[in-house]
């Protein structure tokens, strides 16, 4: 029988990468816990609709990537394809409202599906950490939240980091502007790539997002938003920026940068890596999306948020500090060379775990030579021998594998109790 392979554009997460992973996490959790987000998870298929309308009709999200399916009793269902709008779902459902405001909120390690092309190395199942801060218009809180993501990346370690900022307006200004970029762009339709014939459509705000050589010219002729905010979306950015001067967060200005959902108002923003190459250099963006609470069946309720995706994180993180970040090897290898023996290793292995000692024990029956090749092999520091006359007079014999080859005291004979003390001992140095 042919074996099967995991589905084309997914990825097994193996246990080699695990450190690097539980590594990232964990400063995620205490970061955001520093900044006192809350973590939610929350399931990851949701009714269609809350895509459909949370994401946009329109977006290439909603009409080319999401994994839409019918489930047995008839309801259209959606994997997560991003993060924001299942968290505001749950928002609204559980009257979150009613709690002091702003409600801060983080996820991590939530499966996103996208239907992507894996042709271009982008995965159709991948993972985010993000956060979800409702209930504040307050531009601090602007800051504060381009800082957690800030604070991750910066506590991991990586270098090259910076943050490229716009605003994109409310509904009192970004019509008027959306007006401008349409009559700007009427004359040029015929001209531009097949892609932004769609945009002009569908979405003109993304006209500034397009990569191909001949529409530059275009773009940078185009009226930009930050000439068409209305004065209290100019005031919410200047603060904006004061305050991430005050908390040192570096940030370039970039009048380009829209973001591709349709929820966005405001505060635009992306933490970007020269470290990679290429158009996909951002490890993560968000902004502000003061009309989505309301959108998905709440009050007017004003937000913001971001999402990072973590498998591009881990990679940079594997490349800069790969070698440093490793899983905790064991403390104790325990070898058993007949079926008594066996009892008790399995009974000294008990004791050991119970006193949070990593312990390993061999299985099978293997010479003693076989068994100390794997206890070498598995990094351990101490060698737990029990042949028959350990097991019948309650003694082990405990060898340093990390000694040198010639030290006499690398093998000892010790009672069980000695073992475990000598063991203890080691361990708390
Ligand atoms: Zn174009
Ligand atoms: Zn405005």
């Amino acid at each position: 029988m042919t074996a099967y392979r995991a589905v084309q554009g997914v990825k097994d997460i193996l246990p080699e990468q695990s450190a690097l992973w539980e590594h990232f996490e964990k400063i995620i959790k205490t970061t955001c816990g520093l900044f006192g987000y809350q973590r939610i998870e929350t399931p990851i298929f949701e009714e269609t609709g809350v895509y459909a309308r949370g994401v946009g009709e329109g977006t290439d999200i909603v009409e080319k990537e999401m994994y839409t399916f019918k489930d047995r009793g008839d309801t259209s269902l959606t994997l997560e394809p991003e993060g924001t709008a299942g968290v505001v779902r749950a928002y609204i459902e559980h009257g979150m409202q009613m709690k002091p405001q702003p409600v801060k909120l983080f996820y991590v390690r939530t499966p996103i599906f996208r239907y992507e092309r894996p042709q271009k190395g982008r995965l159709r199942e991948h993972h985010q950490f993000g956060c979800e801060a409702i209930g504040e218009s307050d531009p601090m809180l602007d800051a504060e939240l381009i800082s957690v993501i800030w604070s991750v990346y910066t506590r991991m370690g990586l270098t090259n980091l910076s943050i490229q900022l716009n605003s994109i307006g409310d509904k009192a200004c970004k019509p008027g502007y959306m007006q401008k970029l349409i009559e700007y762009y009427t004359p040029l339709q015929d001209d531009l790539c097949a892609d932004c014939k769609v945009r002009f459509t569908k979405n003109p705000l993304r006209l500034l997002d397009c990569k191909e050589e001949r529409d530059q010219p275009k773009i940078a002729h185009a009226p930009k938003i930050a000439e068409y905010l209305c004065a209290d979306c100019e005031e919410h950015f200047a603060l904006l920026k004061q305050y991430l001067e005050e908390m040192h967060i570096p940030y370039t200005l970039n009048p380009l940068l829209v973001r591709g959902l349709d929820y966005y108002t405001r505060t635009v923003f992306e933490l970007i890596s020269e470290d990679i190459g290429g158009r996909q250099n951002a490890i993560g963006g968000g902004g502000r999306y003061d009309g989505l609470i309301e959108l998905l069946g709440g009050k007017p309720t004003p937000a913001i948020g971001f999402g990072s995706g973590m498998e591009r994180a881990i990679a940079l993180l594997e490349q800069q500090k790969g070698t440093e970040i490793a899983e905790k090897q064991p403390e104790v290898y325990i070898i058993a060379l007949n079926a008594m023996a066996k009892r008790k290793a399995a009974e000294f292995a008990n004791t050991l775990r119970e006193k949070d000692i990593k312990t390993l024990l061999g299985f099978g029956s293997r010479s003693l030579k076989a068994f100390m090749k794997a206890a070498n092999a598995s990094g351990a520091q101490w060698a737990v021998i029990i042949g028959e006359e350990e097991a019948q007079t309650n003694t082990v014999a405990l060898r340093n594998l990390r000694a040198g080859a010639d030290d006499d005291h690398k093998q000892v004979s010790l009672s069980v109790e000695e073992g475990l003390q000598t063991i203890l001992r080691s361990v708390q140095q």
